[in-house]
């Protein structure tokens, strides 16, 4: 037997592998120059690094046996308001909480409105941290921040080249990137994510900035993150004011633009829009089910509501709720994130809708379905069963490439993610520009801009897809199609790279 030697093993396999194939795919097809191929199939800059932070004192609570010894202790009075319920029901201890307390505890157990809860001290964390850089040919780097306990330097590769072919498409003057941090921001307190916040821009302040890398808002961060950061960069820094604009998706009255919160689910709801009308069909009545009641998902619904779509199933973390009369997206928006109560931010207990399974969620009879949660939740099997004629990739890579082939077979169409929710970035690079020049544009600026620009480009994805090179009114795709049909996330792909290829052809390479 001879020894294996590196070139002889198969290469190991990543999701950032898998999700390069449309990419390899596109640029066959287009005969991509080889170097600018071996430009975009790895990042530019991998930055891992740790951030460090304390985390408070926790109220845990006990049940049964553990907490049966305790039935005679008598209750303790805190302030509460200082207390920091967290979604797996421990309860953050604030500085102030035993200011004015009658405290009465046993082995550091005490009784607390009814319930027992043990004292857990806290302590000292290291969490891991990441940003990518995959290109910036086309602007600087650009891409979300991601809190969340699965990600990994694979799935950010992944996210920033996603990225750089969504900020081509969208033809907005950047690049991709994207990053974040291994942890689930619904166990620590407000206080403390300020803190791992603050600590992951000192970190990474030297390798972004409003003309170098600008993150934004993604899974499990907010407007809220997007200060803190901006704080971090800025803060004591002589032109702070000219900084605005390391990042996007902030607070209107700081900076934010109107329409952000909502545009990425509106760039979803313009997509459909335009394929009903590409087909003469009324987006009027037609029904809708939502994986995904974040930003994204419940956004679009929302506005998809408001066009006269009807949401017929929402599922999201954990559970599912249906109804084939209708949900009432904003009255559900209500209840999952403006509900002091609802401390999972879930629809899980909504009462104007019947609870049904997880498997459930997915046969229910629809004519669109828009993942709108993680990416792979679209697997074969799951393929298999919807029941849409649509489905529309609000999050990204949702399907996986088995489920592609499966859709594709069936015969159900696909609004990719990196056309379908490119509405986020596009109205990143309007906030961007009122950022420069000091200017707050109207809602309605902002949503007839972004209606333009989203429907122009995903009419140029059609074209390619269909081979029907034209020029319309307002777009023109005669330079873009390739001579044959294509799948429209093979077609997507093609927009992105000749868009990138006129950059590294018209400007050629530094040596
Ligand atoms: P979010 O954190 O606001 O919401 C995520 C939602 O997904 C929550 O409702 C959560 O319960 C649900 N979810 C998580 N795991 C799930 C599971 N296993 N099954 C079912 N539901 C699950 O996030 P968001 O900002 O709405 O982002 C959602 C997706 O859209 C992500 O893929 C993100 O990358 C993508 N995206 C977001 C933006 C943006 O502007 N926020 C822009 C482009 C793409």
């Amino acid at each position: 037997m001879t020894a294996q030697t590196a070139s002889d093993r198969e290469p190991e396999h990543t999701l950032f592998g898998e999700a390069l194939q449309v990419f390899h795919r596109a640029a066959d097809l287009i005969g991509l120059h080889p170097r600018i191929r071996l430009e975009l199939e790895q990042p530019d800059y991998e930055h891992i690094f740790y951030v460090t932070t304390r985390v408070g004192d926790r109220l845990v609570p006990l049940a049964g046996a553990e907490a049966a010894p305790y039935a005679d202790l008598a209750p303790t009075n805190l302030d509460m308001t200082a207390l920091a319920p967290l979604f797996d029901g421990k309860l953050g201890i604030g500085e102030t909480a035993l200011r004015g307390a009658t405290v009465s505890a046993r082995d550091g157990v005490m009784r607390l409105s009814g319930s027992v809860y043990r004292v857990v001290p806290g302590g000292d964390v290291r969490l891991k941290a990441y940003r990518v850089q995959h290109n910036q040919a086309r602007g600087p780097y650009k891409g979300g921040l991601r809190f969340h306990q699965d990600v990994s330097l694979d799935l950010f590769n992944v996210l920033a080249s996603d990225m750089t072919w969504k900020t081509a498409i969208a033809d907005v003057p950047f690049g991709g990137a994207k990053g974040g941090i291994r942890m689930d921001p619904r166990a620590y307190t407000k206080a403390e994510l300020e803190n791992i916040s603050l600590r992951y821009m000192y970190k990474l302040k030297q390798l972004v900035g409003p003309n170098l890398d600008i993150p934004a808002p993604d899974v499990g961060t907010n407007a809220e993150v997007m200060a803190w950061l901006l704080r971090q960069y800025s803060d004591g820094e002589r032109e702070r004011h000219a900084m605005r604009g390391v990042v996007t998706g902030k607070d209107v009255r700081i900076g934010g633009s109107r329409g952000r919160v909502r545009a990425t689910g509106q760039g979803v709801a313009y997509c459909i829009e335009e394929w009903y009308a590409r087909r003469d069909k009324p987006l009027k009545g037609a029904r809708f089910i939502v994986q995904g009641f974040g930003n994204v998902g419940s956004c679009a619904a929302e506005i998809l509501c408001e066009m006269g779509a009807v949401c017929v199933g929402v599922q999201d973390a954990d559970g599912s709720i249906a109804d084939p009369k209708g949900i009432d997206a904003a009255k559900l928006a209500a209840y999952v994130h403006a509900n002091p109560a609802n401390l999972r931010r879930s629809v899980l207990g909504y009462a104007e809708a019947q609870a049904i399974s997880h498997r459930d969620f997915w046969e229910l009879d629809c004519d669109v379905c828009i993942p709108a949660a993680l990416g792979g939740s679209i697997t074969g099997e799951v393929a298999e069963k919807i029941k849409a004629k649509l489905v529309a990739e609000g999050a990204n890579g949702p399907t996986t490439v088995e489920a592609d082939g499966v859709l594709e077979k069936r015969g159900i169409e696909v609004i990719p993610d990196i056309i379908a929710n490119a509405g986020g970035v596009t109205v990143s690079y309007y906030e961007w520009v009122q950022n420069k020049r000091m200017e707050q544009w109207t809602e309605a600026e902002v949503n007839g801009r972004l209606e333009r620009a989203i429907k122009n480009n995903y009419r140029l994805i059609l074209d390619i897809a269909e081979d029907t090179p034209r020029k319309g009114p307002e777009h023109d795709s005669r330079g873009f199609t390739v001579g044959k049909k294509l799948h429209t996330r093979a077609s997507a792909m093609v927009l992105a790279l000749k868009r990138i290829e006129a950059h590294y052809l018209l400007e050629g390479f530094s040596t």
